[in-house]
């Protein structure tokens, strides 16, 4: 998937990032249509309770994309580079020139999605060029988010995500939701894991479903005035089936969800 998103790169001339992905899908001979999607979808006699999880279609006969509207600048940035993918990816747009993907069985749907965001990863990111620019900080969320702000202009969730998975050093990435309070709806409460993110390296495993009900601490990190954005603490969690333990970490919060980054050896050190 990498060669093919450097290949991509290379033929249209995109050299260094950012990707502008207007550009991407002229370079790719697509346009975006003004069209509905539901309006689409309900053509396409998909059932309503799917509607909501497609969030942007291509036509390949037409050659065009049509976003849901109203979709935020990232994720359309984003859907533009995944849509770009069926249509470079030349075993997906053999098949996809004769029927659409949401006609397609479910285990050929699931693996041509997860090869579009591979694929988009890879082409944001600049392919095998991303692990020099990532070396250049110190390892840790600074050098990440100054990734995304300086260098890809992409948002903190994908550059975070791709820089764990990328990493020679053994870490982990938690992704939280936070939880409003039941008392009062408008005061964030607790810190709840949607999931996590492992470098190739990392052996270890979390317990699902973990809750941190550390009030100030949830407090700092929502509420934080450094100057990066990232607060250094403590973590306390549940791993590799034993104790919780006590480990060094930093987290950010972007808005949306918060992000904490931990290192695999002080894991192996407590557990
Ligand atoms: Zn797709």
């Amino acid at each position: 998937m990498r060669i093919q998103a450097e290949q991509f790169l290379c033929m249209h001339g995109f050299a260094a990032p950012p990707l502008d992905p207007e550009q991407a899908i002229a370079a790719q001979k697509l346009r975006v249509a003004q069209l509905s999607l539901d309006d689409l979808l309900i053509k396409a006699n998909l059932p309503p309770e799917d509607h909501l999880k497609i969030q942007a279609m291509l036509d390949a006969r037409k050659r065009h994309i049509v976003f849901r509207l109203g979709l935020g600048q990232q994720k359309r940035n984003w859907g533009s580079l995944h849509e770009i993918a069926h249509d470079v990816l030349p075993w997906q747009r053999q098949l996809l020139y004769y029927c659409p993907l949401i006609f397609m069985p479910e285990h050929i749907q699931q693996q041509f999605e997860i090869e579009a965001d591979i694929f988009a990863a890879e082409a944001f990111f600049f392919g095998e060029s991303f692990k020099k620019y990532a070396s250049e900080g110190n390892f840790g969320l600074a050098t990440a988010i100054d990734l995304a702000n300086r260098l890809y202009e992409t948002s903190f969730h994908a550059t975070f995500a791709h820089y764990v998975e990328q990493s020679d050093v053994p870490c982990c990435l938690i992704i939280w939701r936070i939880d409003s309070r039941q008392d009062d709806a408008w005061y964030p409460g607790d810190l709840s894991i949607v999931y996590y993110v492992r470098s190739r390296t990392f052996c270890g495993h979390l317990e699902p479903r973990q809750v941190l009900r550390d009030k100030e601490l949830v407090d700092t990190i929502l509420n934080n005035t450094t100057s990066n954005g990232i607060v250094k603490h403590d973590l306390y969690l549940n791993a590799n089936n034993k104790e919780p333990i006590v480990i060094p970490a930093e987290s950010f919060y972007n808005g949306y969800n918060v992000f904490t980054l931990f290192q695999q050896h002080d894991l192996i050190h407590k557990t």
